[in-house]
């Protein structure tokens, strides 16, 4: 496993505590710098010719979060929203996506900026609870949760307030991830098994990963850390996003689908999802620029008009759906925990695929349980 390397820890000199940089710094043998976040971005665009990506991915900068950490997952317009919330405790990533939507957010912040303050995110899920019965949690909407653990710890905080602050009956989380960092995640679970921890693998065909997800940990290696994993007790997750719907790839995606499952011991698999690849307008100049050998722009896609998103026409969508729907469900007697990620409303219709109790709990037809 290759870690992503970091080479500069700048803190915000305005945060008071910040033993945490402090201690990455050192473990990591570099020198802190202590700048404004005006002035990091100035110098990083200064001093990082062209293509400041690079710097930016191996740039950590540790501040207070002014703003709040719990959000409703965003979702898109006029799709099928399965009610799950995020927690942005820490902002960016040092792998580089060529299909990341962060891609546009690191123009102003070329850095992954961590909250040390993240006490408060764990405040803001305990208000929440206050009114509701439930959370479905996670922290890998801005970010891969677990790439940088053996760092931030994320794992171990965030199992260790739930735990400690007696939430864990009515939290799930899901720490969602494209790496293989997994050793202080189960050190950690080990400690707080209380509290019902998802670990969510992305995953997709070798070439997609090679192409595509650069810096990321391969297929094999994502799918032998679920395993380990699993045999901890931790719950997996498991997202087929985004699927690329050409047809020369229709048969790749087909022996992902028997890798995965045939590896991983279904029962200790709580949901699967599926997306087809969906991007905005302006990610598709970024993509050109950036990544010129991208498979991502292959295949025709026509943009819809509740969320202005390009997807593939619903024929191709419907195709490989009905696939993996048929694929999955040989390894679940015909009853997979498989849900579609921002698909339409006709397109659940005309699959006729149940809406699984734990993820859409106020859905209509969750027939599975
Ligand atoms: S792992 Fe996720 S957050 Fe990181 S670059 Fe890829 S898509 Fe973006």
């Amino acid at each position: 496993m290759v870690r992503p390397e970091i080479k500069r820890i700048v803190i915000d000199p305005g945060v008071k505590d910040a033993n945490m940089a402090l201690s990455i710094a050192s473990g990591l043998s570099i020198a802190p710098e202590f700048m404004s976040k005006e002035e990091l971005i100035e110098d990083i665009r200064g001093n990082s010719g062209k293509d400041f990506f690079k710097t930016a991915k191996k740039t950590l900068f540790f501040t207070k979060n002014k703003g709040n950490f719990l959000k409703k997952c965003p979702g898109s317009r006029g799709v099928v929203c399965c009610d799950y919330y995020t927690l942005n405790s820490v902002t960016g990533c040092p792998y580089d996506c060529s299909y990341c939507i962060l891609q546009h957010y690191i123009e102003n912040n070329p850095f992954t900026t961590v909250f040390l303050n993240r006490e408060k995110a764990v405040d803001e899920i305990e208000k929440f609870l206050k009114k509701s019965r439930k959370i479905r949690v996670g922290t890998g909407e801005l970010a891969d949760s677990l790439a940088l653990d053996h760092l931030l710890d994320e794992t171990g905080f965030f199992l260790s307030e739930i735990e400690n602050r007696g939430l864990s009956e009515k939290v799930q989380f899901e720490f969602k991830t494209k790496s293989a960092e997994i050793n202080n995640f189960i050190e950690k679970y080990r400690r707080h098994r209380s509290v019902e921890t998802i670990a969510a693998f992305s995953v997709n065909i070798p070439l997609f990963q090679q192409n595509e997800e650069h810096g990321s940990a391969t297929v094999e290696e994502r799918i032998r850390s679920a395993k380990q994993l699993s045999k901890e007790g931790i719950k997996i997750s498991i997202h087929f996003d985004p699927v690329l719907m050409l047809d020369e790839l229709f048969e790749s995606y087909m022996e992902l689908i028997d890798q995965v499952f045939g590896t991983l011991d279904c029962s200790k698999i709580v949901w699967i999802s599926m997306g087809g690849f969906r991007h905005t307008l302006s990610l598709t100049s970024t993509i050109r620029e950036r990544w010129p050998e991208s498979l991502l722009l292959k295949g025709e896609m026509f943009p819809s008009k509740s969320d202005n998103k390009l997807r593939y026409l619903a024929t191709s969508r419907r195709k490989f759906y009905k696939a993996f729907i048929g694929r999955i469900g040989g390894y679940f007697n015909g009853k997979p925990p498989l849900y579609m990620c921002m698909e339409k409303p006709f397109m659940w219709a005309d699959l006729k695929l149940p809406l699984i109790k734990e993820v859409f709990p106020k859905g209509k037809n969750c027939l599975l349980k």
